[in-house]
């Protein structure tokens, strides 16, 4: 249920709403906006209290009943789009952030490569895994430790923020002294300890999309990392497992839309993972550039024959030059810009 205060409710008028929950035993979270306040009203029995129970409380506007199962994430508990901030670069305003690098990181000489030539090329945000989630226990796990500190150490040479993924709720602690945003994988989507955690990291999460979830189920998930006062949440669109099995998964173009309608939260997509190879990304990284993404996430490697991990599916830096090029036009043609 969201509680929407009139424009100038006072303070005590929002507390009278906030201790009325409390007493029916219902979660709260304040969104303080500059002109009005929302309250959300949490937990499961909310579809048994008559809204009238607060409707008539002094300084309320309305009471609205969420059916769907998102609160946090929601439209109506936040009007405004949420911009995010990764290590000075925002996603969610005009420009479309462009995050790339490659899947793994496996060296200090192939971090820093990826990371010039994507700079040159104009991403601004390096991505590349410490932790890697592998569907084999006999894959290659990532240098994790290491990995992150050649992170830390090709971030501040080449003067770029960084983003990795964290796999355990053991090692958001550790991840976060690193990186500049965390990233949550498809496959840890409804990881919920590892999304409580990241919730209280302090650090910015991009959530990538469970590949058999709904959007619903992918906003509920969000959820988590908001209750936790996590304000900070990029979504990021990576493919669904559908009957197609000439990509690696299919992207769902859609949802860049429905989360711009059903949601504050600033979405990109990841054309990589969908795609599985490499000559089909830049077609659907336009694609969600046309389609309204607030960003892309695009593996690249300074050499994808021998990468560890990824390869077929990874750009190497020309063809990622060339990509953005084709990318800036787009985004002009619909108001953006690159
Ligand atoms: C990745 O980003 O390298 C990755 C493993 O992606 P996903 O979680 O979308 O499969
Ligand atoms: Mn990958």
């Amino acid at each position: 249920m969201i509680v929407e205060m009139r424009t100038g409710a006072s303070r005590k008028e929002v507390d009278v709403v906030v201790q009325k929950a409390k007493s029916l035993d219902l979660g709260v979270q304040l969104n303080i906006g500059t002109d009005k306040t929302v309250v959300a009203l949490l937990g499961s029995n909310t579809g048994q209290i008559p809204t009238d129970i607060f409707a008539v409380l002094p300084g309320v506007e309305s009471v609205t009943r969420i059916m769907k199962p998102y609160k946090l994430a929601s439209r109506e508990f936040e009007r405004k789009d949420t911009v995010v901030d990764c290590g000075g670069v925002k996603i969610g305003g005009q420009r479309v952030v462009i995050i790339a690098g490659p899947c793994a990181v496996e060296s200090e000489k192939q971090l820093r490569q990826a990371a010039e030539g994507v700079k040159k090329a104009g991403a601004t945000i390096l991505r590349g895994g410490a932790f890697k989630p592998r569907t084999s226990p006999f894959s290659f796990q990532g240098l994790q430790k290491k990995g992150l500190e050649l992170l830390a150490a090709v971030k501040k040479d080449v003067d770029i923020p960084v983003v990795t993924e964290v796999v355990n709720p053991q090692d958001v602690a550790l991840v976060s002294s690193y990186a500049d945003m965390l990233q949550i994988g498809s496959r840890n989507m409804q990881n919920f300890a590892l999304l409580t955690d990241a919730g209280k990291s302090g650090r910015p999460v991009v959530l990538k999309r469970g590949f058999s979830c709904t959007i619903t189920e992918w906003l509920t998930a969000a959820d988590y990392l908001l209750a936790e006062g996590e304000k900070q949440v990029v979504l990021c669109e990576r493919g669904i497992r559908t009957f197609e099995d000439s990509v690696r998964f299919s992207l769902d173009i859609s949802a860049v839309p429905v989360i711009k309608r059903n949601s504050h939260l600033p979405v990109i997509v990841d054309p990589s993972h969908a795609a599985g190879h490499y000559s089909l990304v830049p077609a659907m990284a336009r694609a969600a550039v046309a389609a309204g993404a607030d960003g892309l996430l695009i593996e690249v490697h300074p050499n994808p024959k021998e990468a560890l991990v990824d390869g077929l599916q990874s750009l190497s830096p020309s063809d990622f030059s060339r990509l953005m090029e084709e990318l800036r036009t787009i985004a002009k043609s619909v108001g953006r810009y690159i």
